[in-house]
């Protein structure tokens, strides 16, 4: 069996830079209460591991980060790479905490051109993923920002502005965006189209399609994790025969391994140990034939 390791995968800077924000955070400040507005990266065992730091993820699915903010009371909050609205740290602020903002550059970046375009009077067309928190912060800035998860949503549409600016979340499928495109250029010709997929997610993404001819493709990551998610459906859409999307190496079933070629990545949100994992158990068993999955280490994992 051969084992092809795509690259570039994993950890992206935004996700470095975050978690490299909450340690620094929680080694500054040994004797406070430190929260994190959401989790942190989308991989529980991220969240898992910064309960070893004293740092606690506050999150309840189907809450907003301006929900999920009453339930801290006092002292640190910080928020995630996802990006944060004005609304929530307004909030926070007000509540008495001490803010840290570990957004991610990429994100920021986007916020601001949306904010700057629905101050030169555009309407903004944001293509994202329902519920996710950074098409949050961002459709929440204005009731000029319309959120949209699928091509079909596009006819749904009736905006009279003659200014519309169209974007996505950083984090999307560069095939789908471009289909989403395509339709609201064939309804509304005259919009403008910013692209802002990140460029790890389009390196990783481009990689797959590099590498599709595998009999099999691991992703590594969470099932919560949008990057994660978007690398599957692009090998599946490209024709890689057997894709999964796997947590961990305990994912690793015996009967998918009857195969030559398999290859394996990982979303921007997962830890660098746990695809190795997934790498080693794979040579060992191309080696010898024998699947044995350690077990995993949470103190390994940040
Ligand atoms: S995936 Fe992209 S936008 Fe998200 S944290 Fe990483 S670099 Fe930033």
């Amino acid at each position: 069996m051969q084992i092809i390791k795509i690259s570039p995968r994993g950890y992206c800077k935004g996700v470095v830079n975050a978690i490299n924000i909450a340690k620094k955070t929680a080694m500054e400040h040994p004797n406070e209460k430190i929260y994190i507005l959401g989790m942190i990266v989308h991989n529980k065992y991220v969240t898992e591991a910064l309960n070893l730091y004293n740092i606690k993820t506050v999150e309840s699915k189907g809450k907003t980060r301006l929900e999920l903010l009453d339930l801290i009371d006092e002292g640190i909050v910080i928020f995630t790479a996802h990006g944060i609205s004005q609304q929530v740290k307004d909030k926070a602020l007000s509540k008495g905490l001490r803010c840290v903002d570990a957004s991610c550059i990429d994100v920021q970046t986007t916020q601001e051109k949306v904010q700057e375009k629905l101050q030169e009077g555009y309407d903004v067309i944001y293509i994202g993923s329902l519920n996710h928190p950074e098409a949050e912060a961002i459709t929440s800035i204005s009731d000029k920002v319309h959120l949209i998860t699928k091509p079909t949503e596009v006819d749904a549409l009736h905006l009279s502005n003659p200014l519309i600016y169209v974007t996505n979340q950083t984090t999307m499928s560069f095939i789908e965006i471009g289909v989403i495109f395509k339709h609201i250029e064939e309804k509304y010709p005259q919009v403008y189209i910013e692209e802002e997929l990140c460029s790890a997610t389009r390196l990783r993404q481009q990689a797959l399609i590099k590498n599709k001819d595998l009999d099999l493709l691991y992703v590594v990551g969470d099932p919560s994790s949008n990057n994660s998610n978007k690398l599957r459906d692009i090998a599946t859409l490209h024709g890689t025969k057997n894709v999964r999307l796997i947590e961990t190496a305990k994912e690793i079933k015996l009967e998918d391994l009857n195969v030559e070629t398999v290859g394996i990545t990982a979303g921007a949100s997962t830890p660098t140990y746990l695809t190795n994992q997934v790498i080693q158990v794979l040579e060992k068993y191309a080696k010898d034939g024998i699947l044995e999955v350690p077990e995993i280490e949470l103190s390994k994992i940040l």
